[in-house]
């Protein structure tokens, strides 16, 4: 059977940008890399897949898709293809086919490294809420790609990875393995509670609903973890999360399911305390959650209207329409401050006390304040 080769450039995670910066600043090596693996495979087409909404880097016979952490898997490849939703095919002797051909796949950083002369891992750092990508010789230990001197916490490989405390970054190395692909750093005012729910939210989002494990073990926990950061959290449910987790390790269908539940179970052990405050005594030893006091606004000079904070708050609590002030429901809020990070323009912000400024009382153009 004739075959077809697919570069995948929508595996990376929300931690993950090391695809899209190997397209734009390695073209060359990793079409190189991809030619070579094409007359390895005796490959007779190439296309590559891209994530909808994301540029084409001048190359030719592209696919847009979903961007999912299945999509290194040839039937989920073929699924998109189609025109399906993502899913794998775990199977030893299957064989995907698309259009009368038998599909393999690449991905851009495997394929830069079938033709560089040295192995390189490209790292993505996210410090401070910005993020870069270190290209490093695969066996450099991760403290010398970032020390993260003073943090509380690094989550390494993004959904599928786990937490670790800074001074085990010297354990690890970095390779091809997932664990390598991303380092992120969280700051000592970081609460970890907060952290590992606006994790699991993610990582629900991101499981295909293939298996009844992952489907709903990743909504069960997600629900679980966004009541701890405000108050709602029940006994048990700490104990709840540490006996489900390991059975969706061990039933979950793919390597997504089987490795996500190693980021709660790392963050459940090394910040025990921080979770059993949030869960018995309703408070937060980082100061981030149960703030009465604190009040969440939207600065309406700086508010551009573009809506990106309205599907960060899970308590429908902000109220907008494009081109317009956005403004929050103080009744509704619950000060939980997962809206701050949504806004580029920064014009969200937790008032800790004083006068507040003027604010619109109904929805109103931008600019007309
Ligand atoms: S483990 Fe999750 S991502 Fe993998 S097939 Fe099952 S539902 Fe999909
Ligand atoms: S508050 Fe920020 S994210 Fe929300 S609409 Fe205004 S500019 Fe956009
Ligand atoms: S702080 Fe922001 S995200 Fe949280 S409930 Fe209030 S408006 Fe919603």
């Amino acid at each position: 059977m004739e075959k077809l080769l697919v570069c995948s450039c929508a595996v990376n995670d929300p931690y993950t940008i090391s695809s899209a910066y190997l397209l734009e600043n390695e073209l060359d090596t990793v079409k190189a890399g991809i030619k070579k693996y094409a007359g390895m495979l005796g490959a007779s087409e190439i296309i590559y897949f891209l994530p909808e909404g994301s540029k084409d880097f001048g190359l030719e016979n592209v696919a847009y898709g979903q961007a999912s952490p299945v999509m290194d898997n040839p039937y989920a490849i073929v699924q998109q293809l189609k025109g399906n939703l993502p899913r794998p095919m775990i199977q030893d002797d299957y064989v995907a086919e698309y259009e009368g051909k038998e599909v393999a796949v690449i991905t851009p950083e495997v394929a830069y490294n079938l033709a560089a002369s040295q192995k390189t891992a490209f790292i993505t750092v996210t410090k401070g809420g910005s993020s870069e990508i270190k290209a490093v010789p695969f066996g450099t230990k991760l403290n010398e790609v970032e020390d993260a001197a003073g943090a509380k916490a690094v989550l390494l490989g993004g959904l599928r990875g786990k937490f670790i405390l800074p001074a085990s970054l010297a354990d690890y190395a970095a390779g091809d393995d997932i664990l390598s692909s991303s380092i992120t750093v969280f700051g000592p005012e970081a609460c970890m509670v907060v952290v590992t729910a606006d994790l699991m939210t993610k990582t629900w989002m991101n499981s295909c609903n293939k298996c009844v494990l992952c489907r709903d073990g990743t909504f069960q926990v997600k629900t679980i973890m966004d009541d701890m950061p405000v108050g709602k959290s029940k006994a048990g449910d700490i104990d709840l999360l540490k006996d489900i987790a390991p059975l969706i390790k061990i039933g979950a269908y793919c390597p997504y399911g089987q490795n996500w539940p190693n980021t709660l179970l790392s963050a459940l052990e090394l910040f025990a305390g921080e979770f059993d405050a949030h869960t018995k005594k309703k408070s937060c030893p980082a100061g981030v959650c149960f703030q009465a006091g604190a009040t969440y606004i939207i600065l309406p000079d700086k508010c551009t209207g573009c809506g990106d904070c309205v599907d960060a708050c899970d308590y429908t609590a902000i109220e907008g329409k494009k081109k317009f002030i956005h403004m929050i429901d103080q009744d509704m809020c619950e000060h939980c401050g997962e809206c701050v990070s949504s806004c580029e323009e920064e014009a969200i912000v937790k008032w800790e006390g004083g006068k507040l400024p003027k604010l619109p009382k109904k929805l109103t153009k931008v600019g007309k304040f």
